[in-house]
């Protein structure tokens, strides 16, 4: 029933970050290749996904506490399902994206318990932390200042920024840049059938995957979707741009199941180096301190935990982003990723780790339960989807 103005879809994914993306993937390795669109109101990436510290967990900052639990374990598969995509062995061709280091280091701070140092020694982890001789401490911890521990685990760091673009290649033809405050969808018996355009253009599809992160709120909201509810977790990172800081890829030990900082580097525009901050520093009291006293109150924890590093000449900004997740009881994050059915023909999908959104596809495709259909689709006359760009960026 294609005609000029419509557009018949088997499934329509509303949302451009790495849910949508590598679930577009997923459809078009199924033989959907024309047979299904994203359509995303911002440069594909924008929300979390570029703002993430692209750190590929498998789930030993869950284990702070000294113990393995639901959550580590989600994680566990995940760095080599990642990692046969680096090396081209995987679903999708990732061997483009930057990995930005292949490790990252725990690193425990002064006074730590003596039993959660020596959890990451054991043989409870099965060889998935390895302790590093202080002869071959990294230059950011190579000082006589630094007295603690440091184990390497071995969880890549990507590239967020090129992991949305290589995510994107393939699937590019199928991206599209949609203005929701000029589209609506198209409800029947209480079920989205199709999304109607300002050109008047409807594009029909049987099944929709929202995958919009903290957007799916309003996508079910539009729907008339009570359920499942989404709760937003606020982080007020820091950033800190200087010209030769050393590689700083770690998630820091403390007294608590939090991690105090997890840091991961890059490079701005320019090639300056930034290092990006988050952890226990970003949650709660981060949250709730405006720019200048969390930047404040990171220049006194740096002066204090690692006071060998010059960070004379500077510069600080932090940025705010919000999680978007299941809500669950508790507040806190569910171990795994999330997708659910709702309704007849609508899957809702969070994968609340980027690490986690092979793991997310996989359930999508699974709940879809669609083989490619035959119709021609007709063409999508929408703009094709810009890649965003990270906050440090200008
Ligand atoms: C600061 C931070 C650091 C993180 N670090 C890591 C990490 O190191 N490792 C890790 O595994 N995970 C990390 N995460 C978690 C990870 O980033 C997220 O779980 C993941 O990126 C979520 O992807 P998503 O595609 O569901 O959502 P998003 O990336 O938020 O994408 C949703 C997209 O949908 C679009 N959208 C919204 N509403 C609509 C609409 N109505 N119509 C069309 N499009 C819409 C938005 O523009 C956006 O591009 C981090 C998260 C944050 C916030």
């Amino acid at each position: 029933m294609s005609d000029e103005k419509n557009i018949n879809l088997d499934v329509a994914i509303i949302g451009g970050g790495v849910a949508a993306l590598w679930t577009a993937n997923a459809l078009k390795n199924a033989g959907f290749g024309g047979r299904f669109g994203l359509f995303t109101n911002a440069p594909l990436g924008s929300g979390q996904s570029l703002a993430a510290q692209g750190v590929i967990h498998g789930g030993l900052k869950y284990a702070l506490g000294g113990k393995l639990n639901e959550s580590s374990e989600a994680l566990a598969s995940m760095p080599g399902r990642w990692a046969d995509c680096l090396a081209g062995k995987g679903e999708i061709d990732l061997t483009g994206v930057q990995v930005l280091n292949d490790h990252q280091l725990l690193w425990s701070l002064p006074g730590v318990l003596s039993q959660v140092v020596s959890f990451f020694g054991s043989k409870a982890l099965s060889g998935r932390a390895e302790s590093v001789k202080r002869e071959d401490f990294p230059p950011v911890f190579d000082t006589p200042e630094y007295r603690g521990k440091i184990f390497k685990i071995e969880e890549r760091v990507l590239d967020p920024q090129s992991i949305i673009a290589e995510l994107a290649k393939p699937v590019a033809e199928s991206c599209f840049q949609i203005h929701w405050d000029k589209a609506d969808f198209v409800l029947e018996n209480g079920k989205p059938v199709g999304i109607r355009l300002e050109s008047g253009e409807t594009i029909f599809a049987k099944k929709f995957v929202f995958a919009a992160g903290k957007g799916n709120g309003e996508l079910l909201a539009a729907c008339g979707f009570e359920r499942p509810q989404m709760q937003l977790r606020p982080l007020h990172q820091v950033v800190i741009k200087k010209a030769g800081l050393p590689d700083f890829f770690s998630v820091c030990i403390g007294n608590t199941p939090k991690p105090p900082i997890v840091s991961t580097t890059h490079a701005d525009s320019e090639g300056c180096t930034v290092w990006y901050i988050g952890g226990d520093l970003a949650e709660a009291d981060g949250v709730v301190r405006d720019e200048v006293d969390q930047i404040s109150t990171a220049q006194r924890w740096f002066a204090k935990h690692m006071p060998w590093i010059d960070l004379a000449g500077a510069e600080w900004s932090t940025m705010r982003v919000d999680r978007a997740e299941p809500k669950t009881e508790s507040g806190a994050r569910q171990p795994g990723a999330y997708c659910e059915k709702v309704g007849e023909n609508v899957m809702v999908a969070w994968p609340t780790k980027l690490a986690l959104a092979p793991d997310l596809a996989d359930g999508v495709m699974a709940g879809l339960g669609l083989e490619p259909s035959i119709e021609v689709a007709g063409e999508v006359l929408l703009p094709i989807a810009v890649i965003g760009k990270p906050v440090w960026f200008k």
